[in-house]
């Protein structure tokens, strides 16, 4: 039984917040906390047990460490953005409380993220004796996860690993993000990024892709290279990798309207003078695009995400693609949010699960990969993310 402080109540924090509501043996005492408090009274609304809600600042690590002595928690889930990750690990370091979140940090004034970062954090968690979990999302998180399995289980050697995302799913509107539509389109319109020989290779942006037929009667999908934070830990931990890469899929109408958004300089992150007032395009075009939270009700299709590797077992050339498919309607139903947000806020549940229950214990700062990967697996098809695994060759 255990107290658990979730930061952030946008897409992501809806589900983590109804999947850890859903395990009162687990989480029997919950506070969902972030800047708005209508929107944490909203989603607090929609359970069937109640829980605390609290306003709170976390840029300002004082609001944090102060709301974390009033509650108590016993583990940290940070579903905010990734500016806040390094204030809520100086929070939780206050207050000696393990922390958790889903994607890695990143400075709002450069659209740049590596785990540096946060690696840097290592000594401090390990003085204090405390885990940090960084990225328990789906990707990073259970790509992660995916990853040391198949290592672990299915090849004595991973040589290629391509992490594949594919969400065929429809929101039926001309051009929404499926998450924060800032960190998302700062994501995409960064440099693409691989592993290659012991290397980084870079690539323009967008600039390389290729099509994969994706099971689940989803069918030919057209990929893009993106850089991926995984890539960083993933070839860090698994040394042996020769390449690694991480596609996403993009519709035309998407990606027209992106280039159209950077060609006339609204996906800028540097300050422009409007009337007299100092203001970022990608902010402004965040406020004028749909919020992903509210996408569940009109999103149709299934999202198809996982690791397609290349290696051997047993001396032999072997080909597998590991994957979940998650339906957009079928997410919508349980816990009123579209399939990107489920992906990656029932990982996030897992994960601290995986904490609390000292499944996975640690002293530093940790990424997925690093733990057995078995009991996350079982937990992923007991908590709504199933897996398949294809044996290709
Ligand atoms: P949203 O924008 O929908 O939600 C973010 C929430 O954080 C909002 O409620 C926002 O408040 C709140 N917030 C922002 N700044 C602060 C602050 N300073 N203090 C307290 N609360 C704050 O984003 P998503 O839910 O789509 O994404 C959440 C996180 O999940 C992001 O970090 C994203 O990168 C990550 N993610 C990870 C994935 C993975 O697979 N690993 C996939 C998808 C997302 P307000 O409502 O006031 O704006």
């Amino acid at each position: 039984m255990a107290r658990v402080l979730i930061i952030g109540a946008g897409g992501v924090g809806r589900v983590v917040t109804h999947k850890c509501a859903q395990l009162p043996e687990i989480f029997d005492e919950i506070c969902l906390a972030s800047r708005t408090l209508s929107r944490c009274e909203t989603i607090a609304s929609e359970l069937k047990r109640p829980i605390q809600t609290a306003t709170l600042d976390a840029d300002e690590v004082p609001q944090t460490v102060a709301l974390i002595k009033e509650f108590r928690p016993d583990v940290v889930i940070n579903v905010a953005l990734p500016y806040q990750d390094l204030a809520i690990m100086d929070a939780c370091l206050e207050t000696g409380v393990p922390y958790l979140d889903t994607a890695n940090y990143e400075p709002k004034d450069e659209a740049k993220f590596h785990y540096g970062w946060q690696w840097a954090y290592q000594d401090r968690f390990k003085d204090a004796r405390l885990m940090a979990l960084l990225g328990s999302g789906f990707d990073p998180g259970v790509t992660n996860v995916f990853t040391a399995w198949l290592h672990k289980h299915e090849f004595d050697e991973i040589e290629y690993l391509d992490i594949l995302d594919c969400n065929a799913g429809d929101h039926g509107q001309a051009f929404a993000t499926n998450f924060n539509p800032e960190i998302n389109i700062r994501e995409i319109t960064q440099r693409g990024r691989y592993w290659e020989n012991g290397d980084w290779v870079e690539t323009d942006p967008l600039s390389v892709s290729m099509p994969y037929d994706f099971p689940e009667e989803i069918g030919e999908k057209q990929l893009y290279l993106l850089y991926h934070e995984e890539l960083e830990s993933l070839v860090k931990h698994f040394p042996k990798i020769k390449r690694a890469r991480f596609w996403m899929t993009f519709g035309d109408e998407y990606l027209t309207h992106l280039r159209v958004l950077q060609n006339v300089g609204m996906t800028r992150i540097d300050p422009v003078s409007y009337q007299g007032t100092e203001i970022i395009p990608l902010q402004f075009l965040k406020s004028l695009l749909p919020d992903p939270s509210t996408l569940g009700e009109t999103t149709k299709g299934k999202t198809c995400i996982g690791c397609l590797v290349q290696g051997t077992k047993d001396g032999k050339p072997k080909k597998a693609f590991l994957y979940n498919a998650c339906d957009h309607e079928e997410c919508n139903r349980e816990v009123n949010a579209q399939a990107i947000s489920y992906t990656t806020g029932v990982p996030a549940m897992i994960g601290a699960k995986m904490i609390i229950t000292n499944t996975w214990n640690g002293d530093g700062v940790f990424n997925m990969e690093q733990f057995d990967p078995d009991p996350f697996m079982e937990d992923l098809n007991r908590y709504g993310l199933p897996w398949k695994l294809q044996i290709l060759s």
